[in-house]
């Protein structure tokens, strides 16, 4: 298994609860070797079941925030446009911070932190992992879910992610509840969106009062050609200009933001596939890149726990197991990335109408 992500661990900890050890190889040198990002919605028919194929559904619930689930949209000019709340005990997509979702599969498995793969070469007599330090390693078969840019894809696919046109800037507040009690009841409970003319913004509520921030907006690859991405004052005062007019408060999500993460959205061919290779495959973000809309982490949970349980099922097969498993999961992640890929373009979109709409198919 190369990567650590949600997919690489639901996979190493589903085999390891069939009893079946499997080397997880990771470029990052430990757990906490970066901020692990903002929080996950888990669906009931992918990363929840997902987890309770590995056993961790209990956990799972204990850890999640079921009032995570609330959605308020507001317009430009601050006005509530839309507020959905969970009902009592409805636990369809309830949250979890990344960082607990990654240490509750983590548990009891032991990832080689700090162990960067550079390729992997199929042979016929399995496949040659060549790693960063220039060691080489030879497993039976290799299972890459080392994410966007997969440095196992191109053992199975020359096809790689193109930019969607739409751009991600991510900060972040702390202590919102008792620094910025007026934001807090803005936010709610869960995440409050904003849409715009081909721009919007997101705050989303992380547990410890923390709220991360997503700044969303069609641009040009290299639009912050003429900026140093390491001087924050500059890059806020870029986004408070496109974000010009706005009212107050939601600047403010913006402008009291301290550290800036520049994430230019890419995506895979709604339908990337490959010709079946022996000793190789490849599943979530690294299969099939498609827009955050809320599926990207559950598909890879999913997958990571149904390849696992295919090979329990006939260690002796494995070969077979990947071969259905390929099927199954480009079946899926093709419907998916339809959806999300339109969904994309509804939301950032010349029409922010176009976006309300998508919220009042998709809520309940
Ligand atoms: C802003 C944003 C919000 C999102 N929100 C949601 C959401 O609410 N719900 C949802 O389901 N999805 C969401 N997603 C999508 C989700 O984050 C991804 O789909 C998911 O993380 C993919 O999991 P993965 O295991 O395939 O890959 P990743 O999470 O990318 O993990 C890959 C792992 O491989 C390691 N790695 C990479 N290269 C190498 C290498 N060469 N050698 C060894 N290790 C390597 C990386 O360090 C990493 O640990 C969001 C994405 C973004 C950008």
């Amino acid at each position: 298994m190369v990567g650590a992500g949600p997919g690489g661990l639901a996979f190493a900890r589903v085999l390891h609860r069939h009893g079946h050890p499997v080397d997880v190889l990771e470029r990052d040198s430990g757990p906490a070797a970066r901020p692990p990002g903002g929080t996950l919605d888990l669906h009931k028919g992918l990363g929840q079941l997902a987890l309770d194929k590995a056993g961790l559904l209990p956990r799972f619930r204990a850890l999640s925030r079921p009032e995570g689930q609330a959605m308020r949209i507001l317009d430009v000019d601050g006005t509530v446009l839309r507020d959905w709340q969970p009902r009592p005990g409805d636990d369809a997509n309830p949250e979890i911070d990344r960082g607990q979702l990654r240490d509750l599969l983590l548990g009891p498995l032991d990832v080689r932190w700090g162990c960067g793969v550079t390729r992997a070469v199929p042979d016929d007599r399995g496949v040659v992992v060549q790693l960063a330090d220039g060691r080489a390693e030879r497993y039976d078969l290799v299972v890459g879910a080392d994410g966007a840019w997969s440095r196992i894809r191109p053992a199975v696919s020359a096809v790689t992610p193109h930019y969607t046109g739409v751009t991600t800037v991510e900060t972040a507040l702390d202590d919102v509840d008792s620094r910025h009690p007026d934001l807090a009841r803005m936010i709610g409970d869960g995440a409050l969106a904003v849409y715009g003319v081909n721009r919007g913004i997101v705050a989303q509520r992380n547990s410890g009062g923390r709220v991360r921030v997503y700044a969303q907006f069609r641009a040009v690859q290299d639009w912050h050609a003429d900026l140093d991405p390491a001087d924050s004052e500059a890059v806020q005062s870029r986004l408070l200009a496109l974000f010009d007019g706005w009212a107050a408060p939601l600047l403010d999500l913006l402008r009291l933001g301290r550290a800036f993460a520049h994430r230019p959205l890419y995506t895979l061919p709604v339908d990337h596939t490959w010709t079946h290779a022996s000793g190789v495959t490849l599943l979530g973000d690294a299969a099939h890149l498609m827009p955050p809309l809320g599926v990207g982490a559950n598909l890879a949970l999913l997958e990571g726990a149904e390849l696992a349980e295919a090979i329990a099922a006939d260690p002796a097969d494995l070969d077979g197991a990947v071969r259905a498993f390929e099927e199954r999961m480009w079946t899926r992640a093709t419907t998916w990335a339809t959806i999300t890929q339109a969904g994309l373009e509804r939301l950032v979109s010349p029409d922010p109408a176009a976006a309300i709409a998508l919220f009042d198919e998709v809520q309940p």
